[in-house]
């Protein structure tokens, strides 16, 4: 979400008349875009915005050119005083709800300089209809079609920092969609906070869900591939399962988090889910496309997490034998319940079970990817590798692959065998050109 954030803001400056700088030493204005999902990334702000300030005074004194310091994302809405009090020389800092407003800070800025604004409203307007129309900017695009969560994990700074669930309206989407198709886009990647409780309006009204939306999207030509991502396991309903059973242009991977496999920590951890429902709903969406790879977050050293619930989330790894997977340890954010809670696990206990859970997750990962070796996979190429005529894509399951080939098929969808595999990425040769 925040990568589709940072790509409309780059496309809202681009109106104003911006260009992308050379280097930030360069740059007229820098905006940070923050995650405040963890505490690392949350204090990585505060150093990268003190490194920057001393660019800025350099840049002033060597060539008299200043440089307007920005700060958009959750951050800005979780520490809007921290902001204030840590990093005063910001010039304007807006929450991820009120970032179409921008242009307007910066016309202030540019009237009145040296006043600070913060602006972290949680408006009543949808930010949707006040951004410039999203552009390609390849063959893979991201669309948000939601935004915001009610679900209140108790670890997570989510529904503090994007507010409640806002669905976009179906035709709305459907436009979007299209257009991003016209410019060039092969690949919608739909995104939400929790995507798959999408309830948006189509033109009579009715409210429609993720499967409506997946089934009208697939109806547009010249569209070849469709994600979503993130779902919410209580919310993936039979409806949306058939999908993975019909729909061709669906992608046979899934972002299904769990996060925990113990019962005790799912509940501690406000989850909708149980480890049982959670197993039954990935048997189910096997039994309609078997050749479904999954991939989850996990956290590890929840609040009162014990071995046997290690072991728990270990079982349910060996059960799923995920694809890819993304995993931390404990963060405490300020302002959530399970900051507080008494229960806290040693830092050494954490690491240790990180180290435990990722050579196994990985273990399936790279199993995943030397069954590939051998097969032909069609792979969306949308990045220049490091070597000239290298070209750097993502096959059906999200996996990196590399393979020598000209620019000319940048943006396009090649069939490739692959011939070699490793834990983050495969090679292969493209086939029939
Ligand atoms: S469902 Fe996801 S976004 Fe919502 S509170 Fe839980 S972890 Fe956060």
């Amino acid at each position: 979400m925040n990568v589709y954030d940072s790509s409309r803001i780059a496309d809202m400056l681009q109106n104003l008349g911006y260009e992308e700088a050379a280097s930030v030493n360069q740059a007229d204005l820098v905006i940070f875009n923050t995650c405040h999902i963890r505490e690392k990334a949350a204090e990585k702000v505060f150093s990268d915005l003190g490194r920057l300030y001393n660019l800025k005074q350099e840049r002033l004194a060597q060539t008299g050119q200043d440089m307007i310091i920005g700060l958009a994302g959750c951050v800005v809405q979780a520490e809007d005083e921290q902001i204030a009090k840590r990093a005063p020389y910001v010039d304007f800092a807006t929450g991820p709800l009120t970032y179409y407003r921008i242009p307007e800070l910066l016309a202030k800025i540019e009237r009145q300089r040296g006043i600070s604004l913060i602006d972290t409203d949680f408006p009543a307007i949808d930010k949707f209809d006040y951004l410039p129309d999203n552009h390609a900017h390849g063959g893979c695009s991201y669309l948000a079609i939601q935004e915001g969560c009610n679900n209140f994990c108790t670890y997570c700074v989510v529904p503090y920092t994007r507010g409640a669930e806002f669905s976009r309206p179906v035709e709305a989407v459907i436009a979007e969609a299209k257009r991003l198709v016209a410019d060039g886009t092969l690949e919608i990647n739909l995104l939400g906070q929790n995507v798959n409780s999408y309830h948006g309006e189509d033109a009579a009204g009715h409210e429609r869900d993720l499967a409506y939306l997946l089934r009208r999207l697939s109806e547009i030509d010249g569209l070849e591939r469709l994600r979503y991502t993130t779902s919410y396991p209580a919310d993936v309903n039979e409806d949306l399962i058939a999908c993975h059973r019909d729909l061709p242009k669906l992608m046979p991977y899934l972002h299904l988090p769990v996060q925990s496999g113990s019962d005790r920590i799912l509940k501690a951890m406000n989850r909708r889910h149980n480890r049982d429902d959670y197993m039954r709903i990935i048997d189910k969406l096997k039994d309609a496309n078997p050749n479904i790879g999954l991939s989850s977050d996990f956290i590890v050293g929840f609040p009162g997490e014990t071995d046997q619930d290690f072991q728990a989330t270990l079982d349910m790894v060996n059960y799923v034998k995920y694809i890819q997977a993304f995993s931390f340890k404990y963060s405490r954010r300020p302002g959530t319940p399970a900051a507080v809670y008494e229960n806290q696990v040693e830092e050494k206990v954490k690491k240790e079970r990180l180290e435990i859970l990722q050579n196994l997750l990985f273990s399936y990962q790279l199993r995943f990817n030397k069954d590939s070796i051998g097969k032909t996979m069609p792979v969306l190429f949308d990045m220049k590798g490091r070597h000239k005529g290298q070209l750097i894509g993502r096959t059906p399951y999200m996996q990196n692959l590399h393979a020598e080939l000209g620019k000319e098929y940048l943006n396009k969808i090649v069939s490739v065998k692959i011939t070699e595999a490793n834990t983050n990425s495969l090679s292969g040769i493209a086939e029939g050109l």
